[in-house]
């Protein structure tokens, strides 16, 4: 967003980050094997220079210096504050202005409020009981404690998620033992990945038509994947039988593959795209338990049929708190309408991005805009372009543009009967939706729908405060 901004000859932001660095995810995941599951020509934005990649998918470190290198490169330190944590935000409806809080005591005047806060940074421990009490090292998968030797421990890892499955097959040869906790399975499917020989790498560089024609092939396939979203289309069966033979031809213990197997519905929770988690998994010193985890205890986790496993280290890939689109900080709109208020209910936006009440307010990855099929940042990018067309109609107008209501419930309406019968919808549990069924994070349709559908900015479906 920043870089946008700067591209459209808008100077005058900042940007508020609570770390001490840039990089959101890429920064926090650092746990062995962190990478991108969309391959790295399309894993970038299509409106800067493309980097070198070193292979068809880019591990973090790769992904987070070229995130630094775009910063350096296009000067954007000056605009960011980094340690500043925002605790709230209030409309002044008589200055038509938000006044920003943050941790430090700092308040902050802006015509626009544009937050950019993820959906997948605020690790959760599940409330596994005992946590506390265990007297081993423990640590969430997005907070690797790095200064832990896992060399012939006993390892626990709790959960068998898209971080998992990146890091399990990177600890399972140094430990001595590693018990994997899976409450449910996943759809694997090989990712193919490998580096890059150095002259294709030269040929990407000197040939950007070679570059693009690459990126965009991995784009429409990956908008192809959008049949599997569906249930019960030939795409999600296509996909079914792909990620079953991927098991069969590895796992070939009949009980270990049942329990590898899930019984929902493919798409319901996010694709595996990973080559070496079931390698790993039939090493003879990893062990996967399925028994409902009873709780952590000084020395190890017991399950529900009374056994203790006896570990050195507990590793929590136990996701984060996605549900909440961070509604709890003290956001308060229009005659001190607080956003968790408007969001009784659930979280809910128009495309996403704006809601009724809270006027020049934007929001980038906000509440229906994650997808289980393509790279999130072509969302992004949607996003971006329809913001700097809210802030330039507000500069034009002198004014701030509040969403309307009967815009935003009829937005929803659609959408939610558009992802009645979405894979998401299935029998599963999953970080996308709420206990009670509502999918409040993912999209409805495919990244070429949501391109038509934020490509303008209607200025009648806001109201114009002056
Ligand atoms: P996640 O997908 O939410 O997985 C959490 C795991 O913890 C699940 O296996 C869950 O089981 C398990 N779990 C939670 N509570 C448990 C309990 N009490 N007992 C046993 N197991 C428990 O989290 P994540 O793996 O960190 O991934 C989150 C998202 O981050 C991904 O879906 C993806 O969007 C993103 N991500 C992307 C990449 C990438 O390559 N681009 C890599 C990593 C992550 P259940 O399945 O039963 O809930």
């Amino acid at each position: 967003m920043g870089m946008r901004l700067v591209q459209s000859g808008e100077h005058s932001f900042v940007i508020l980050e609570k770390s001490d660095g840039v990089g959101g995810t890429w920064r926090d995941n650092t746990y062995p094997g962190a990478s991108c599951d969309i391959r790295s020509h399309l894993y970038w934005f299509s409106f800067d220079a493309q980097p070198d990649r070193s292979r068809v998918y880019a591990f973090q470190p790769e992904i987070q210096a070229n995130i630094e290198r775009l910063v350096d490169r296009l000067d954007l330190r000056k605009h960011i504050e980094l340690g500043t944590e925002v605790t709230g935000a209030r409309w002044d409806d008589a200055a038509g202005r938000w006044t920003i809080e943050t941790a430090g005591g700092e308040r902050i005047r802006a015509r626009s409020l544009i937050t950019a806060w993820g959906q997948l940074n605020r690790p959760t421990f599940r409330d596994i009981p005992g946590r506390a009490d265990f007297r081993g090292d423990y640590w969430h998968s997005a907070r690797w404690n790095h200064d832990v030797d896992l060399t012939g421990k006993r390892v626990a890892c709790i959960g068998s998620g898209a971080s998992a499955v990146q890091f399990i097959p990177e600890i399972a040869p140094i430990v001595s033992e590693l018990t994997v906790f899976q409450r449910h399975a996943n759809y694997v499917v090989p990712r193919m990945d490998r580096p890059y020989e150095p002259g294709e790498r030269q040929e990407f560089l000197d040939q950007p038509d070679k570059l693009q024609e690459s990126r965009d092939a991995i784009y429409w396939e990956h908008e192809g994947w959008m049949g599997a979203m569906k249930q019960g289309t030939p795409v999600a069966a296509e996909f079914t039988a792909q990620a079953r033979a991927h098991l069969e031809e590895t796992v070939k213990d009949p009980e270990l593959r049942e329990k590898l197997w899930p019984d929902y519905p493919i798409g319901c929770k996010r694709i595996i795209i990973a080559d070496t988690f079931y390698p790993a998994m039939i090493r003879d010193n990893v062990h996967l338990v399925t028994d409902k985890i009873e709780g952590v205890e000084p020395t190890g986790v017991r399950t529900s049929d009374g056994t203790l496993r006896e570990v050195d280290v507990i590793i929590y890939a136990t996701g984060f708190e996605t549900l909440s689109f961070n509604a709890s900080l003290d956001i308060t709109g229009r005659n001190g309408l607080a956003l968790r208020d408007a969001w009784r209910e659930g979280p809910q936006a128009y495309l996403g991005m704006s809601v009724s009440g809270f006027p020049n307010f934007y929001m980038l990855y906000g509440p229906n805009t994650n997808l289980g099929h393509n790279s999130i940042i072509a969302m992004l990018e949607c996003q971006y372009g329809y913001v700097l067309q809210g802030l330039q109609a507000g500069d034009e107008q002198n004014a701030a543009l509040d969403l309307r209501a009967d815009v935003q419930q009829r937005f929803n309406a659609e959408l939610q009967a558009e992802l009645a019968d979405s894979s998401f919808a299935g029998s599963c549990n999953s970080w996308y939706k709420t206990a009670g069924g509502k999918i409040t994070n993912n999209w409805m349709g495919s990244v070429e729908d949501y391109k038509k559908a934020t490509a303008r900015l209607h200025v009648d479906d806001y109201e114009v405060v002056s």
